[in-house]
């Protein structure tokens, strides 16, 4: 793939449900764009892990059982931002997950111009994607009902252990994430059509058909 000639920074949001793939879709074209891909997920594990301050703070929260609030969330972001590498743009995975947060967000990226990408898959075909998956006790290696079947049933292909469904995996669970995301995050796509670059992608096709719609999305933003 050729290089893009977009005008940097390339400000990238992924939007789309739970279960839709927006993980393994940021990684890759991290790849594809050389821009840094930045899951909220990843960095507050990573300051749990290392016991930063914000990481110690969050800690408190969890450990009261509290949500850890949208403050602290925004303030680990925007210290991640500063670094150098993301000068030349990022792809955000996880954030913003309201209208609050995007407000905040346009602000502390004064105002520049963003690009969303919403990947979209109907509610069946998430449902069946997630609780059909099934992960390695052991090893964690991941393997699904259906599209991925192991080549015994319940067990590792790759190290004999066991497999499970993750209790976050579970119908019910599943359906209350949805839920908390219609609610939520759903309101983002109608705040962003008006305050960005707005595309949306078929996201129920492979990652490789995914990123090449995406990625001519992308090309087009130079033409505006
Ligand atoms: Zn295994």
């Amino acid at each position: 793939m050729a290089n893009f000639s977009y005008s940097k920074p390339l400000i990238i949001i992924l939007l789309g449900p739970p279960g839709v793939g927006k993980g393994t879709i940021a990684v890759a074209l991290e790849k594809k764009l050389n821009i840094p891909h930045i899951s909220t997920g990843d960095l507050f594990r990573e300051n749990l892990k290392n016991k930063t301050f914000f990481g110690e703070k969050a800690k408190n929260y969890m450990e009261k059982g509290l949500l850890v609030p949208d403050e602290l969330v925004e303030e680990m972001l925007y210290k991640r931002l500063k670094k150098e590498d993301c000068n030349k743009g990022f792809i955000l995975d996880g954030f913003p997950r309201n209208i609050p947060q995007a407000q905040y967000f346009a602000k502390i990226i004064k105002n520049k111009k963003i690009t969303v990408i919403n990947l979209e898959v109907k509610k069946n075909i998430l449902i069946e994607r997630i609780t059909g998956r099934l992960v390695c006790k052991k090893c964690q290696a991941t393997f699904h009902k259906t599209f991925y079947p192991p080549k015994k049933e319940g067990i590792c292909d790759l190290c004999q252990g066991e497999l499970y469904q993750r209790n976050d995996d579970k119908v019910e669970v599943v359906n209350k994430r949805l839920l908390e995301y219609e609610n939520k995050t759903k309101p983002l796509i109608e705040f962003y059509k008006k305050n960005s670059n707005f595309y949306s992608v078929d996201g129920s096709f492979d990652k490789e058909k995914i990123l090449k719609d995406i990625l001519s999305k992308i090309k087009q933003i130079e033409f505006k």
